[in-house]
């Protein structure tokens, strides 16, 4: 017949007081794992259902009496006995622990020669009780649940401390943006200006040297281009954020703005191999939009299918007028009776991991290590800086309407492919 040994769990922060319980039980027969603290105690207790706990009380985050609690609420642990297992011991500390729903309480330092005895006795069935019956057991539950709340109310406040500390850091990282944008436009205009006299210049020069001037002039050029749209990104961001993105409305088509992004990006599709298809987009409604910013947008959506989409990759582009109702679940916000324009942006890409779909349009962020990425707008998983999303993001809303991401997952082998939904309102008249 075989046996299996007892399984004990000790939750300790202390080393040497793990290694010395550990030795003392493994030579009496018993199996041992161990957690360092209070909620990776629970994780392990889930785990691995041990036959019985000793829990030291003094252990960081959670304390050994509030973990006992958590513990003993949980059905598939509810009839482990916990055993409290700490150097207090102060008055009433034995029956706090009882309350906590300690099955016993054994003093620590550990006496080596009665441990594995006192192990087996909690084993075979031993519970403590608090003195002096039903009533003296209230009054210590009382006290216990009363120092339950007061560690609640400590602990939240300490997270608003945390809370305030943290917004506190996000607007200073807002004010640098901002402040770093304008420093570095101011030079860069200036050094635009240059670059447009040495390209006058070079034009007049003889036609060697003047070539080999023009090819290098026109190089800082385009790099110097690329620089201004990053800073005018920033600012864009800081507008966002601060909600002072002005939009100059017109009376617009969406079609517009799509075709002069596709324009902008068709040779850079062509070139990687992909089909951009733009169903038809006539006789959607008229709107009330910045067509500019809107451009901006449908750019940003279309480089971003372009550059997670493998060579030879299909994106779709569709729109049709929809009713908030419609939309359901989807987007609640939107759900209401007024009527949107959506905008479909399908990619035959990577994908999207579920737990991503929501923090791509946080600024800055990006799903694959920064150090991989190039500025490149167009090449495959050239990622940028991760301002993208959050302007289009921030562009759909400054006009009332909505931005999300739908995708199966990421999968660069598969390439699940991505959907980007756009809401813009119709203004209705009356
Ligand atoms: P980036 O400059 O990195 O492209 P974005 O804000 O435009 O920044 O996008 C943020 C992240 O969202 C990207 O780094 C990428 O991981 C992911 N992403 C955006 N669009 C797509 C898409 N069409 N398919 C797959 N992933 C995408």
């Amino acid at each position: 017949m075989s046996f299996k040994a007892p399984k004990i769990l000790y939750v300790e922060d202390n080393n040497m007081n793990r290694l010395l319980v550990r030795r003392i039980l493994t030579n009496a027969g018993y199996e041992i794992v161990e957690a360092e603290d209070g909620l990776s105690g629970i994780r392990v207790a889930q785990r691995e259902l041990p036959d019985l706990i000793l829990m030291d009380i003094m252990i960081p985050g959670m304390d050994g009496y509030q973990v006992t609690t958590k513990l003993k609420s949980l059905p598939e642990l509810a009839n482990t006995p916990i055993v409290a297992l700490t150097a207090k011991t102060l008055e009433g500390d034995r029956e706090r622990a009882l309350a906590a729903g300690c099955d016993g309480y054994i003093p620590k330092p550990v006496d080596v020669d009665k441990l594995a005895h006192q192990v087996a006795e909690f084993l075979g069935g031993r519970q403590e009780k608090i003195d002096g019956g039903a009533e003296k057991e209230l009054v210590w539950q009382q006290e216990y649940s009363q120092e339950l709340v007061n560690r609640l109310e400590e602990k939240i406040t300490e997270l608003q401390k945390a809370n305030a500390e943290l917004r506190r850091t996000d607007e200073l990282k807002s004010k640098f943006i901002s402040m770093a944008a304008h420093e570095l436009r101011t030079p860069l205009t200036v050094v635009q200006g240059y670059l447009t006299m040495m390209l006058d210049i070079g034009k007049q020069l003889p036609s060697e040297q003047g070539e080999i001037l023009l090819a290098s002039i026109q190089g800082i050029i385009k790099g110097t281009d690329r620089l201004v749209i990053i800073v005018e990104e920033m600012l864009d961001i800081t507008r966002i954020e601060s909600g002072t993105l002005n939009l100059h409305r017109s009376l617009t088509t969406i079609k517009d703005a799509i075709m002069m992004a596709f324009n902008k990006l068709e040779p850079a599709a062509s070139e990687r191999g992909q089909t951009v298809t733009i169903e038809t987009l006539s006789g959607l409604p008229y709107i009330q939009a910045d067509v500019e910013r809107l451009q901006q947008m449908f750019f940003n959506l279309m480089s971003n299918a372009i550059k997670y989409t493998p060579d030879g990759g299909a994106i779709n582009i569709s729109a049709r007028v929809t009713q908030g109702a419609e939309l359901g679940s989807q987007n609640s916000a939107a759900g209401g009776s007024d009527r949107f324009i959506e905008i479909i942006f399908q990619d035959t890409g990577i994908g999207i991991e579920p737990e991503e779909q929501n923090r791509i349009f946080d600024h800055f962020y990006e799903v694959r290590n920064v150090e991989l990425h190039s500025t490149s707008k167009t090449r495959f998983m050239g990622g940028g800086l991760g301002l993208g999303l959050p302007l289009a993001r921030g562009i759909a809303e400054a006009h009332g309407g909505f931005l999300w991401a739908e995708s199966e997952g990421c999968d660069e082998e598969k390439c699940p492919g991505s959907i980007f939904h756009v809401l813009l309102p119709v203004q209705d008249k009356d």
